[in-house]
């Protein structure tokens, strides 16, 4: 409450909130003299309530029935008060801070009755700081390997297989979920690389994989190859354009793991795959694992990069895992919000 507030017993964003709700207030009580004169009056009578309780008063102590008709004025009053905001349309809580995280009042920490501890809020904003920096996009955030729900894959078998589409994307996210778990920096870990048809949550897996990644402080990059193409292009108005493309290009090389979503949806041509071979020649030679997806057989990938399609998926092939995920979990998901 602004008024008991110690400002400087606060920092950051805590102290931003109490002089922000202190500000709203001062211009409250100037827009409202009414408003300040009932808070004002209350706070001088609820002074004095508590000074009474204790006894400050030694000399001349208030009598029992003083106190009772004192707490009696307090009550009468606070209604009065409440009245004039109601009128004035403002809220009763005009006075207080508006938590960003009401667990911790934006200070960032909570007393667990023994200690302080960092609040989860603090722990969500460097999550989302990851997130961003990883350029994961936002309807991956809150996919996690524990939150996903294999039950919108099919129990029966799939074409050419022993597996139900069930069993099959069980077994793929257990490859993923391993995957993150042995993740070691300068050593190989073999990738995956997953092909499936649009809808059979290829996106949701790499999000999984990219926030399991973050659990564990490990860094990634995010990337629909259309875009990154895209990126590379638009250096080529600039300045120094051979700097910017070098950057954008060692950076995919340079991560330790490289998440590719949706390979095959930019337009194939010469530049496309030349690109795409720098990155994972690099990546090969340095050992360092790619996560891709694709809607593309291997085939027909190929076939996309005429120049060098044969060395990058060779490559490719002999970093990473191939895995195929069926089934169309997207219409299921949709058609149950839809229900809903
Ligand atoms: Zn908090």
């Amino acid at each position: 409450m602004p008024f008991s507030f110690e400002a400087d017993k606060y920092r950051g964003k805590a102290r931003e909130k109490y002089l922000e709700a202190e500000k709203r207030m001062i211009k409250i009580h100037k827009k409202y003299p009414e408003v300040k004169q009932a808070y004002s009056y209350l706070q001088s009578l609820k002074r004095e309530y508590s000074m009474a309780k204790v006894g400050i008063f030694n000399k001349n102590k208030m009598q029992k029935h003083e106190i009772k008709e004192l707490e009696g004025a307090i009550k009468e009053l606070e209604k009065q008060y409440h009245a004039i905001l109601k009128k004035n349309d403002i809220s009763l809580n005009y006075k207080e801070p508006d938590w960003d995280c009401e667990k911790c009042h934006d200070t960032g920490r909570i007393y667990d009755g023994q200690k302080y501890v960092v609040c989860s809020c603090i722990k969500d904003e460097l999550r989302k700081k990851k997130q961003l920096a990883g350029n994961l996009p936002s309807h991956l955030h809150s996919a996690t390997f524990s939150s996903s729900n294999l039950n919108y894959y099919e129990h029966n078998i799939m074409k050419n297989s022993e597996l139900s589409y069930f069993e099959n994307a069980k077994k793929i996210y257990k490859m993923a979920a391993t995957f993150v778990q042995n993740f070691k920096i300068n050593e190989f870990n073999r990738g995956l690389i997953i092909e499936g048809p649009i809808g059979s949550g290829k996106s949701y897996l790499l999000g999984c994989i990219a926030n399991a990644l973050i659990d564990r402080g490990i860094r990634f990059r995010y990337i629909v190859y259309s875009d990154l193409l895209q990126q590379i292009r638009s250096t080529y108005n600039e300045e120094n354009p051979s700097q910017d493309e070098k950057k954008i290009i060692n950076d995919v090389q340079d991560i330790p793991v490289l998440l590719i979503d949706d390979l095959g949806t930019e337009k194939a041509s010469d530049f496309a795959a030349s690109i795409l071979y720098q990155i994972i020649d690099k990546r090969y030679r340095e050992e360092r694992p790619i996560i891709l997806s694709t809607n593309y057989s291997l085939e027909n990938l190929k076939k996309r990069f005429p120049i060098m399609g044969e060395r990058i998926f060779q490559r490719l092939l002999e970093m990473n895992e191939y895995v195929e995920l069926a089934g169309n979990v997207r219409i299921k998901i949709i058609d149950e919000q839809q229900e809903a």
